[in-house]
């Protein structure tokens, strides 16, 4: 049989989906332990919902007339034809699973936090994916105006924490099933004489659903968009009183926000407080995280009257924004290994083995070559692998029952009993 394999086009992943490889995986995990701690500091915990959902779900939820829900959702039949979706966010899953589960029955709030993949199909550039992830947060039960400066307050805190500097935090209300109604109307009116000169999307928004249009990316439509009335002007006496609490609570709390009037959020379940943080370090791609306050979106799924309020962040571009942070501030990676172990001649493996599985044991990360080398390729790999220390077993070790143990960095040796050198290690390791 004639060998064809090296004919076949290696396999690439997926348009807008990326591998994450070492090193770079340890900052997501470390920007993942600092949102569990900040979060547990706070009293969230953690949700997991299935990616795939019900369609309808999103539709319902998100909004028909949102980008998403029209252009973007990985949307298929089943095979028993049910149209199932690949999450493109996760606020619509926890509230769905917060009614099936009944929560509301306990009577309590309930804070919520998730980490995962989403999926949308946007055109990819950096900071843009169409598998992406997110952390976010959530608090159903309460329309108290400090639980959305409180979560803010919490936000501020992680990009703190992660090193981030030169971030801004714009802040809007959008109102409520009561008065937004009677803005969408002036905005409509406000449209008719120049939605001629924007784009089609948006001449089909100022009849469909004109707020929509305040979200336009189009160059060409953001002077005529400067000009629209702004929904804040337009809110009820209750929806007003919420947004001068939250920024009063957040003027006390000494969390700096600016006012942004535009700033509505591409999903239909907002309403009141909208928010969303921005970095100049990011480009393009600069919305960090976005979230707001959505009373209403329990009942459009189907469930009791909730209030809630969340966030999402996008992990792809808070890692990119605290990797371009740590930049200037340190030098190379820590290194993620602690001892590689050298050995010599077949008698040493065995002995080898069992010391790496005792420091192993011990806390230690430890690394053994399983093809037999000399010392200068095993030492040259230790330094590769970025060991802060190497342990030698050659015939004169095995006979004198004494190992070396060598720092990588400071070249110095000691020779130790094997259970004298995980403590010896340890304290080493610790200075
Ligand atoms: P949203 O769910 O649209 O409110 O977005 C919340 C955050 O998720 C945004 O501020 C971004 O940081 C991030 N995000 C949204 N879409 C993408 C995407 N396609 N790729 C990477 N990050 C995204």
């Amino acid at each position: 049989m004639k060998n064809v394999s090296n004919k076949i086009a290696p396999i690439r992943s997926v348009k807008g989906t990326r591998d994450l490889l070492p090193p770079e995986t340890g900052l997501w995990q470390r920007v993942e332990d600092e949102s569990r701690r900040t979060f547990a500091a706070y009293n969230f915990q953690e949700i997991r919902t299935p990616i795939l959902e019900a369609t309808a779900l999103f539709s319902r939820s998100v909004g028909e007339d949102t980008d998403i829900v029209m252009k973007e959702m990985y949307t298929f039949d089943d095979r028993d034809r049910e149209s199932l979706t690949l999450r493109p966010e996760a606020t619509a899953s926890v509230v769905r699973a917060y009614i099936e589960h009944s929560l509301f029955n306990e009577g309590r709030l309930h804070k919520l936090y998730y980490i995962g993949p989403m999926f949308r199909r946007e055109r990819p550039q950096k900071g843009r994916y169409r598998q992406f992830y997110q952390i976010g947060a959530e608090v159903l039960g309460s329309d108290h105006p400090s639980i959305d400066a409180e979560m803010l307050e919490m936000l501020v805190l992680l990009l703190e924490r992660l090193g981030l500097s030169g971030f801004s935090l714009l802040l809007n209300s959008v109102g409520c099933s009561k008065c937004r109604p009677q803005y969408v109307k002036t905005l409509r009116q406000a449209l008719q004489s120049v939605k001629a000169n924007m784009c089609a999307d948006c001449q089909r928004r100022a009849d469909t659903n004109p707020l929509r249009v305040l979200d336009c990316k189009v160059e060409a439509d953001q002077p005529i968009i400067e000009r629209l009335p702004h929904i804040v002007e337009h809110l009820d006496p209750e929806c007003r009183q919420h947004f001068d609490a939250v920024t009063a609570d957040l003027d006390e709390r000494g969390v700096a926000y600016t006012l942004s009037p535009r700033l509505v959020r591409g999903l239909d379940y907002y309403t009141r407080t909208t928010f969303e943080i921005t970095s100049s370090v990011l480009g393009a791609q600069n919305a960090l995280l976005g979230g707001g306050r959505y009373d209403g979106l329990s009942e459009m799924i189907g469930g009791p009257p909730t209030p809630g309020f969340g966030v999402a962040i996008g992990e792809d571009r808070l890692v990119l924004a605290v990797a371009e942070a740590a930049k200037d501030k340190t030098g190379p990676a820590a290194s993620q290994l602690d001892v590689y172990i050298a050995w010599m001649g077949d008698a040493a493996l065995a002995p080898a083995t069992v010391l790496a599985r005792q420091l192993r044991r011990d806390g230690l990360r430890v690394e053994i070559g399983y093809e037999p080398a000399k010392l200068k390729k095993s030492l040259g790999l230790a330094s590769k692998l970025g060991a802060r220390f190497a342990v030698i077993i050659g015939e004169g070790e095995l006979s004198t029952g004494r190992y070396q143990v060598k720092d990588m960095s400071a070249g110095a040796q000691k020779e130790l009993e094997p259970a004298q050198i995980a403590e010896y290690l340890k304290a080493a390791l610790a200075k």
